[in-house]
This record gives C-alpha cells, structure tokens and sequence, in this order.
C-alpha cells in the first residue's frame, strides 16, 4: 500500500470515525486469523480509527506461531520476541456489531514497519491468490457455511449441557430456541449479511446458517463476522456456542464446507460446458487441481487433532478423496442447481472444518485450483453411494501428522504460501500434534471445542 493510499485512508476514515461516534460506537475490533484458527484482535478507539488506517496499530508477528492453547511455538522464519508488525483495518468491510452494541468491525491487513507486505499475512495471500486467478480471466464466488453447537455452561465442562433436546432438523429445536435464532437472524440482517438459510443440524445443539457467495477475501471475512456475531448474539443470550470440529469425541462435528464457482465475466463456468455433468474444461481442470492437493490440503482445512475425529466416515464429513453429484461422502460434491438458476452449479468441499483459518481456505484452494489448470487435469468418474461401503476410494489422512506430510510434500502449497507463511504453519501444525499426543479424544474434544 502506497503513502497516497495511506493518506486516502485516513481522510476517509475520519468521515467514518465521526459517523460510529455519532451513532454510539465506542471501539472498533481490528481481527486478524492466526495459524492455528483464534481470531485475535486488537481495538481502538472510534477516534482513533483515522490514525490506524494511516499508521496502523501495532502486534508482534509472534501470534503466527500460536497455538489453540495460547501458548507459542516458533519457526524458521517467525517465532520469538522480536519484531512489530502494522495491522490496517479495512475500511470497505468496517461494520458496526449488532449483537456487540458499541463496537464495530473490520478485518485487517498485516504490513511490515517498512510498508511491504507481511509475508505471513493469511489475508494477504488470499488477496494474492485471487489476483492470480483475475490475471487468467477468472473470477472465483465462495461461500462458507457455518455449523456450530449451542451450549449451556461452560464449553471445558466434562458432559455439554444443550439448551433444547429437539431431534436433528427437527422443528422442535426451532421453537425451543425460537427468540435466539430469531434474534440471530436480525442481528445478521442489520449487518447486511445476506443469509440464505438457517436450520438445526445433526448433532445435539448444533445448527447451521448458510450465506450468499462473495469473491474470496470477502467470503472469508463474511466466515469471521458471521462466526462473531453468532459468538456475540449467544454470549447476550445465555448461551455458549461450539466452533470446534467435535463436540464430544464420537459424534458428528461441525464441518465450515466451502462452496466455489468460477467465473469468466458473467458465465459460471460450472454449468453449460462439456465435461461431466456440464463442466466446462477450465471448472473441471480446476476441480481436479483440488481432488489431487487435498490430502496436502487437509493441513489448512482440517488443522487441527480434533478435525481428525470429526474426519470420520458415513458423517457426511467427507473422509474419501473422491468427489461426486449431490454426494455428501466425496469430499468433493457436486452441485447442478436449477437449469434456470445461472450461479446455481457449483462445488463444495465438505472436508474442512471451522478451525480452519479462511484466509488460508481462500487461497490455497485457488492454488490448487490454478495448478490442476496448468497440468490440464481431468476428473476421475464421480462416485455415488458410501465410499465406506464400496471400499474402493482413497481414504484422506486419518491424523494431522499424516496431513502435515502431504503439505510438506506439496510444492504447489509450498510455491503458493511463500516460506515465511508455509514454515509458520507447518510448525504450528507439529506443535499442535505434539500438545494432544498423550490426549484421549475426549480431551482433545473437551480442550478445544470452545477455543475456535
Ligand atoms: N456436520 C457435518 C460435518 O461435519 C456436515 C453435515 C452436512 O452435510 O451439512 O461436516
Ligand atoms: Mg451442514
């Protein structure tokens, strides 16, 4: 960002600060998405929120080695005590919080002191990767969806406490929760955020709001303010609510699926095309870029020791290394959509989970993508039915270790990411295997469903 940029921001910044402070706005949350899932943030002032855009506010580029306990790891490149790094909120997301009255939002960028990029910024590489694809013509849409689970009490207590015992999907859970779900719905609707759906899922407490797609930054800050506000709504509600990818050790978990179309102009170029299941070349060649990397993949999806025993098969959590049509076992599923309906096709990978850092998600699913492009790949034949029942399909890595392997393998990720960023997350990923090594599941389930 240039020192002219930096200027535009602070006089644009000034108009807003007068307009927060007008309207009862007290602090604004700068976040940022660490290596390990925890968005951290740093506040200020509504005052001073020119200042920030101009300067920016200051943190140690440590937090790029935290792990899900607070505690650090280091790297070769980022670790220790040393350095400062700039956080500049951006301005075109700044939101004010319904479910936080007095605070607003906006997720932030990570700059060296110089003003060049921090290598290490996951938003940073989001940014990159989508630009990367813009270069080749292409525009990506991406929509998270988020699952979590609604508790009473502490989220560390040894037997979660649920406030409704309504079955999956069922509506009973809707009227048990009725003015929560309610509320949480408004609160999303003041923020401007289109929601397309909210329903009880599976497990006991657990419910899930989907999103209208966005263009990949924006999809993973919509991933973060969605998360936040329903962290916000249930904390004023009573309620503590579950990010992580298992409950209770044993049970369906929460997945955060990403769903991708591409784009050239205004053609979805996963529908009206020759290849399988109308595909276009380009969709599938980019589809078949993420099938090959995703056990590599799995190292940003699934990052931690609990995505592991949410990574189960027959949970719909997509455990196999396949993809197919309407198929919620591929981790690769399929979406036709309506033959009127033009951003109706796209893909979801189902097999990432919320500790997941979406920034990262964005990014290196579009690297993926790009690569599979560069090698002309092609898809292999869809699967339908259980994959655990055929017994035929490629199971993904059964442990993070596993994962890690395959990322360290991947030169795509390791090209795309750039040292700095790939060093850093692969040593948060060791270290978090390490912390849980001696853990029973339960305990990995008990020490991180409430961290995320
Ligand atoms: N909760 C499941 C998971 O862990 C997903 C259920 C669904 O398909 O929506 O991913
Ligand atoms: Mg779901």
């Amino acid at each position: 960002m240039g020192t002219g940029d930096r200027e535009q921001a602070y006089t644009r910044a000034r108009q807003e600060a007068e307009r927060l402070t007008a309207d009862g706005i007290q602090g604004i949350v700068l976040t940022w998405v660490d290596n390990a899932g925890l968005t951290r943030v740093k506040s200020v002032p509504s005052a001073r929120l020119p200042h920030a855009a101009r300067r920016g506010v200051g943190m140690s580029p440590v937090f790029d080695v935290y792990l899900v306990d607070d505690s650090m790891t280091t790297s070769r490149h980022i670790g220790g005590p040393d350095g400062d790094l700039r956080l500049f909120p951006d301005l075109d997301r700044l939101t004010p919080l319904t479910a936080q009255p007095g605070w607003a939002w906006a997720p932030a960028d990570r700059y060296a002191q110089s003003g060049v990029d921090h290598p290490a910024c996951q938003r940073l590489f989001a940014q990159r990767m989508t630009e990367r694809a813009r270069q080749r013509g292409l525009t990506v849409r991406m929509g998270f969806e988020t699952e979590w689970v609604v508790t009473e009490g502490e989220p560390a207590q040894d037997t979660p406490r649920y406030p409704t015992a309504g079955p999956a999907y069922g509506m009973a859970r809707v009227v048990d929760l009725s003015d929560y779900l309610a509320g949480l719905l408004d609160a999303l609707r003041v923020q401007r955020v289109e929601v397309f759906q909210l329903h009880p899922e599976y497990s006991p407490g657990q419910f899930e709001v989907s999103v209208a797609p966005a263009d990949p930054v924006g999809a993973a800050d919509l991933a973060v303010l969605v998360r936040e506000t329903i962290r916000a709504h249930s904390t004023r509600s009573g309620l503590a609510p579950l990010f992580g990818p298992v409950v209770e050790a044993g049970g369906v978990g929460n997945g955060r699926h990403l769903h991708l179309s591409l784009w050239q102009g205004a053609r979805n170029l996963c529908r009206d095309g020759d290849g399988p299941h109308g595909m276009t070349a380009t969709s599938e060649a980019f589809l078949a870029g993420v099938l090959r990397e995703l056990p590599a993949l799995l190292a940003i999806g699934a990052p931690s020791p609990a995505s592991y025993l949410r990574l189960e098969p027959s949970r719909w959590a997509g455990a196999y290394q396949c993809w197919g049509l309407e198929n919620r076992e591929a981790a690769l599923r399929f979406i036709t959509g309506a033959p009127d309906d033009p951003g109706g096709a796209n893909a979801e990978i189902k097999c990432f989970d919320p500790a997941a850092n979406p920034y990262l998600v964005v990014g290196a699913v579009i690297a993926a993508g790009l690569a599979g492009l560069d090698s002309g790949l092609t898809l292999p034949l869809p699967v339908s039915g259980d994959p655990a029942v055929e017994g035929r399909e490629r199971r993904l890595p059964t442990s993070l270790l596993t994962a890690l392997e395959h990322f360290e393998d991947s030169m795509v990720l390791r090209e795309a990411l750039g040292d700095p960023l790939f060093e850093s997350i692969a040593a948060v990923r060791r270290a978090e295997a390490a912390l849980f090594e001696k853990a029973t599941p339960q305990e990995i389930a008990a020490a991180t469903r409430g961290r995320y």
